[in-house]
């Protein structure tokens, strides 16, 4: 049966989207979403005679409702395959606010029930790999990189602050998996080892980050867990790669009123964000010419987005009617790649 549920999944593209709920505790506010209805969602658009309606479909929505871990029940197999030898691909895509970071890492102050999918993932790839361990041995190792005005940082640099933050080069190293070989490859053996280095990411992180300019809005990080199984009867290896990958916010931002650098990121989100709707959407329309070179976010996802590949698109939308016109096209980015 598992097997069936992996085989269901190869070369897959799913589209999943999740609403956040209001954040204020007194909230009887109005929100966009009319209604949730299995695969779909029907927004209110205001428009000039009046309310509009406009239904998008998807497979699978989350209501404001939705738990942790309730979320995270439907990506099981995905982790299970990822143990088979299978790339993996889960990201979160939405406007500043809209709760991708949640769904990827958790809120502020992470507790047991509010951990996100990085977490969860981990947790489940050590569980599997030793209910596997009379005919399996697997070793495991993470990378987390950045990538901010199309360029790559390594986050798992440890030795000195001057060395801190270094840049890396995407490599396709396509025979052992590595598109990032001079990032960071850390062993890892359980999901306590991870945690912290995804605090170490974290911090590097915000070494970019000003209270006045947080960055981590404006650049993808992606944390990549290297896999690779050898099984102890025939001694064959293979080897399996999952990236999470925690989008820039998706807002447009207005070119009147941007200037300098923040004119600058915005123009790089952009372009790597449409790079990487343009290859999903011609992945799902199987088309043959898959446009992986026009940003470096898709160069660096290249064999993992495609062929036997499995990729699971997170949208995320906000309630509040002020962000109507994010959320609108934040689902029809969705739309376009489902
Ligand atoms: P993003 O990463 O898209 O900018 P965040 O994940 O930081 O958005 O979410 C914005 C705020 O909303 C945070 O305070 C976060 O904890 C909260 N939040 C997001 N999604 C949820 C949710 N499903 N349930 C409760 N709080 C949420
Ligand atoms: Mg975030």
């Amino acid at each position: 049966k598992l097997y069936n549920q992996v085989q269901d999944l190869k070369g897959s593209i799913r589209v999943y989207c999740r609403v956040r709920p209001f954040l204020s505790p007194q909230s009887n506010y109005m929100s966009t979403v009319e209604h949730i209805e299995e695969g779909t969602i029907t927004i209110n658009v205001p428009s000039k005679n009046g309310k509009g309606r406009r239904s998008f479909n998807f497979n699978k929505i989350f209501e404001p409702s939705a738990t942790q871990a309730e979320v995270f029940s439907d990506m099981q197999p995905l982790i299970r395959s990822v143990l088979d030898g299978y790339n993996v691909c889960i990201f979160a895509y939405g406007q500043t606010g809209s709760g991708k970071t949640f769904t990827m890492t958790g809120p502020k102050e992470i507790t047991e029930k509010s951990q996100g999918v990085n977490f969860r993932a981990l947790s489940d790839l050590f569980l599997i790999a030793d209910q596997r361990r009379d005919t399996f041995h697997y070793d495991v190792s993470v990378q987390m990189i950045e990538i901010y005005n199309e360029q790559v940082r390594d986050l798992l640099v440890t030795d000195g602050t001057n060395r801190r933050y270094p840049f890396a080069k995407i490599r396709s190293c396509s025979n052992r998996g590595f598109s990032v070989p001079d990032a960071s490859l850390v062993p890892v053996s359980s999901k306590f080892d991870v945690i912290d280095l995804m605090n170490l990411g974290q911090r590097n992180r915000a070494v970019g980050s000003t209270a006045l300019n947080d960055r981590s809005s404006r650049s993808h990080s992606c944390l990549t867990v290297h896999v690779q199984g050898r099984d102890l009867t025939s001694g064959s290896i293979l080897r399996g790669c999952m990236h999470l990958v925690d989008l820039a916010g998706s807002e447009r931002v207005d070119k009147s009123e941007a200037t300098g650098d923040r004119l600058k990121e915005a123009q790089h989100i952009n372009k790597s964000l449409s790079a990487l709707g343009d290859v999903i959407a011609s992945l799902s329309q199987k088309n043959p010419h898959v446009p992986y070179r026009n940003s470096k976010l898709t160069q660096l996802l290249q064999d993992s987005l495609g062929g036997q590949a499995k990729t699971l698109m997170f949208v995320h939308i906000s309630p509040e009617t002020d962000s109507i016109g994010e959320t609108i096209s934040t689902l029809k980015f969705a739309e376009r790649v489902a």
